[in-house]
This record gives structure tokens, C-alpha cells and sequence, in this order.
């Protein structure tokens, strides 16, 4: 019989599990935790309780994956609105001019919506999922991966995926097999993130305001409303930037953002809860494409692959991505290098964006200075031309390659632009409350 079995149940191990129940007749799906029966944040998945953007690519793709599936998140009463018409962005500073731009966004808790897929995947046939069951080695010989080793036995299989996230094992078990090491990409931005929730009341805030994080100000606040009419408080530090926890520390940080919404809101605002803190070191990326050997039978998606910096809201987008190629190939083939291409152009746009930080330590490309230089004023005209938002909205939400940005229309007008020189960005305060050592 052939079958697969997929480590871990997290959003890349369910989205695997769908995308390979059609090509195989079982698939069995080995999770460490004990599974909520509802939608609840899960200690194998840390980042279950922090703040998750759905990008609009990654919707579209759970669609492909699950029809329906944003129907019924709606349904499970997930807002619905335009990225640009109805979300306040600020890019270095500058207010992008709102106008509608027909992309969604959806604001749904991360519990919420590995509920939905779980649920899903639970209703495939052909599909287990065992929890409470920690896979500790592969089973191999013959150059090929047989099956996982767990706990309480093995479960041999044709295809093995490694879903395991971030703290994957993988690396070390093809290291212990004689495969050698995985060569590893860093970019160190020490992201901390608090997440806090409040009673959302109609007019107080609009859908999403997002306070992106630039050289100057390395902080970013965000709310997005969500389901069971909340609003999530979002805010980031990075390089040592801390965002405070306690009431008058979390104002002041809202205060020195560049947008005035989140403070206002926060003046009057009901928390629903206690703010949530998690620290992010930085962006790992695995090049097992460039392996000189590896095993057949053996494929790895998600974040075991590369865990992207929480700020850009990838990973669940690019997880969903490497489902549908996994759909179509069955994991055979040339994976590993099909499965790196998905990830470069999101590694290289949000690794480029750090590396605007001068602190921030990693390889920087020839090409980095010139094309962020460009950015950077692009970032300001969008301020005042709504089509170079809606551009930059469809690139960071992978619905176009970053060369949509430097399209011969798009170029002239940027270049065309006032600039930094003619729209400073709006800041508040310098960035001291709050800041480590
Ligand atoms: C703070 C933070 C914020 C984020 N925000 C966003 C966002 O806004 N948008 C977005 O798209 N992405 C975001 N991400 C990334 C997103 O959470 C992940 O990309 C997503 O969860 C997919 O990851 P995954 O399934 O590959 O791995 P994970 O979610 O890490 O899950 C791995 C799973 O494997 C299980 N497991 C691990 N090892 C074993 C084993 N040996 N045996 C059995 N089970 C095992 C774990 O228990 C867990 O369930 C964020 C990440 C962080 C840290």
C-alpha cells in the first residue's frame, strides 16, 4: 500500500497531509501533542498564541487546498476586508493613501485557523492523525527512508515529511546517517512580540492599522480585528527594541509609533486578556537543496525548511505553497530544489528588508543598497499614489514577484517622486521607553 507519513501537525504538516491524500492511499500524520478538540493555541506551537497575518496569497492557496475554506472561516466569524481600503499602513513613516484594491485580508487567530484545516484534514478518509507521539529517528536503508521511528514503534512509509517546524531533528538524523551537514542561512533581527486582545467596538479602529518597522524606528504595532468581535494589539521590537507588557509602558510605546490609531484606541480600549510575550532570534533558512546527497524518500516543507521572520507573515503562505507542489509531484523528483524556489523570492524580500538595519549581521547582496534606496522612495510616493500601494501590497503578499515594484511605469513615477526629501515620515517620539540595555 502506498503511504506517507508526515511529522507534525501544525499548518505545514495538515496542508502536506491534504495535498498528498490525493496522490497516496494513506497517509498518517504523527503529532507530539495532545490535539484540542477546538481552536485552541498548543505548546508544540508557541506561536499559536501571538498574532497571525494571513497573507492574501496564503487564503487563496487554503482555498485551492480546501474549497470553501475561507467561506467557512467567515462563516466561523472571521472579519473580512480590502488590504488597502480598509487597513491602515505605514511604511518608514508615511501613511499609505487608501484606495480599494479588491486583495483580501482576513483577520483570524492562528488556533482558529489550524482548527479549521485539522478539522478538514480529519475528515479526509484516508488521512490519520496520531497525536501525543513524538517521532524520534527515521527509518532507513539502502540510501532511501523507510518510515519514522516514534515512541511506541515505527510506521513504515514511501514518503517521509518532515513538518516539524523550526526545532525540526531532521538536520541532525541525516547528519547521524552519514549524509553530512544541512548548510544553514541566519539573518539575527531579535524580534520580540507581544500579543494582547481587546473588546473591538464599531468605529473605534478601522480593520488593521500596521506600523511597519524601518531604520530609525525598529518597532511595529499592528492591530487586525478578528473573529469574536476582538482586536489584537500586536507590537514589536527588533534589535533590542522590547515592547513593554504594563499599561503605561505599552501607551508609550503606541504613542512613539508613527500612526496616531493605535494610541487613540488604546485610550479607551476593554483588554481581553494579559499581553502574551515571545522572542524570535532570527530567520533560519535549511538549504537541503544544496545537500550533495540525501536520501529518497524523504521531503521537508514549512518551517523545518525556513522559519521566516515572524514581521512579514510568511510562513504559513509559503507552507501552503509547498502543499500545492507537493500536491502535484507526490514529493518526487528534484523537491528539495523545487520546494527552494518557493522560498527564495519571500526569504530574499524580507532578508533585503532587514538588512536595510545596519546591525542587523547576514550576507548582503550587491544589488541590496541600490534596490532599497529605490524602496525607500517608493515607500514615500505610496503615500500619495494609491497603484504603488496596491503593488506593494501584491508583492508582500505574494501574489507578484518584487520586480512588479520596478515596473517601467511604476519606476518612472517613483523616480519621478518628491522622495524622502519631500514627504519626511511622521514620527512621534525617538525610540527609547522600553529599550534593552
Ligand atoms: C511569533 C511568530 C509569529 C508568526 N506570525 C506569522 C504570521 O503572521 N503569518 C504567517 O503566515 N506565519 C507566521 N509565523 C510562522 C507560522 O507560525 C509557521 O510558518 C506555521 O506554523 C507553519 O509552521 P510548521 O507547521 O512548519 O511548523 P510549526 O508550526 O512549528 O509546527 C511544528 C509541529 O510539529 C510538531 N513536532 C515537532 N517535532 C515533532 C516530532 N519529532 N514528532 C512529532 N511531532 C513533532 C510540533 O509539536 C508542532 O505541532 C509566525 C511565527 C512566529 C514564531
Amino acid at each position: 500500500m502506498k503511504s506517507a507519513v508526515i511529522i507534525g501537525a501544525s499548518m505545514g504538516g495538515l496542508l502536506a497531509a491534504r495535498a498528498l491524500s490525493g496522490v497516496f492511499q494513506q497517509v498518517t500524520v504523527v503529532e507530539r501533542d495532545r490535539l484540542p478538540e477546538e481552536a485552541r493555541a498548543r505548546r508544540g506551537v508557541p506561536q499559536s498564541r501571538q498574532a497571525h497575518a494571513l497573507l492574501a496569497r496564503g487564503s487563496m492557496a487554503l482555498d485551492e487546498l480546501f474549497p470553501g475554506f475561507t467561506a467557512q472561516m467567515i462563516r466561523a466569524g472571521v472579519p473580512k476586508g480590502d488590504l488597502q481600503a480598509d487597513c491602515q499602513w505605514y511604511l518608514d513613516g508615511h501613511p499609505m493613501r487608501q484606495a480599494v484594491s479588491a486583495l483580501p485580508v482576513y483577520g483570524v487567530t492562528r488556533p482558529l485557523l489550524e482548527h479549521l484545516a485539522r478539522e478538514r484534514v480529519r475528515a479526509l478518509p484516508n488521512v490519520t492523525i496520531t497525536d501525543s507521539g513524538d517521532v524520534t529517528g527515521l527509518l532507513h536503508d539502502g540510501g532511501r527512508v523507510r518510515g519514522v521511528r516514534t515512541g511506541s514503534g515505527t510506521i513504515e512509509a514511501e514518503l517521509v515529511v518532515d513538518a516539524g517546524g523550526r526545532a525540526s531533528r531532521l538536520p541532525i538524523w541525516l547528519d547521524e546517517l552519514g549524509y553530512g551537514e544541512v548548510p544553514v542561512s541566519t539573518v539575527r533581527t531579535d524580534v520580540v512580540y507581544t500579543t494582547r486582545h481587546y473588546r473591538y467596538e464599531p468605529g473605534r479602529i478601522g480593520f488593521a492599522v500596521v506600523n511597519a518597522p524601518y531604520p530609525g524606528l525598529p518597532r511595529t504595532g499592528v492591530t487586525i480585528r478578528q473573529e469574536g468581535d476582538r482586536v489584537v494589539l500586536f507590537l514589536g521590537g527588533i534589535l533590542g527594541e522590547e515592547p513593554p507588557t504594563d499599561d503605561a509602558g505599552v501607551m508609550a510605546f503606541a504613542e512613539s509609533l508613527p500612526g496616531p490609531e493605535i494610541r487613540d484606541f488604546l485610550r479607551t480600549a476593554e483588554p481581553l486578556d494579559d499581553p502574551v510575550r515571545m522572542r524570535y532570534p532570527s530567520s533560519v533558512r535549511r538549504h537541503y537543496e544544496r545537500m550533495p546527497r540525501l536520501p529518497e524518500g524523504l521531503v521537508a516543507v514549512g518551517d523545518a525548511m525556513c522559519s521566516f521572520s515572524p514581521i512579514y507573515g510568511q510562513g504559513i503562505t509559503v507552507a501552503a505553497l509547498q502543499a500545492l507542489a507537493l500536491a502535484r509531484t507526490g514529493g518526487t523528483g528534484r523537491w528539495f530544489t523545487a520546494a527552494a524556489r518557493l522560498v527564495d523570492a519571500p526569504w530574499t524580500m524580507a532578508t533585503a528588508t532587514d538588512l536595510r538595519f545596519p546591525q542587523v549581521q547576514g550576507a548582503r547582496r550587491v544589488l541590496d543598497r541600490p534596490l532599497n534606496a529605490y524602496l525607500e522612495r517608493y515607500r514615500a510616493a505610496a503615500a500619495h499614489d494609491p497603484d504603488l500601494g496596491a503593488a506593494f501590497l501584491r508583492v508582500s503578499n505574494m501574489l507578484a514577484g518584487p520586480g512588479h515594484l520596478l515596473a517601467p511605469g511604476r519606476l518612472l513615477r517613483v523616480l519621478l517622486s518628491p522622495g524622502r526629501a519631500g514627504r519626511e515620515p511622521v514620527r512621534r517620539r525617538p525610540p527609547v521607553a522600553g529599550r534593552r540595555g
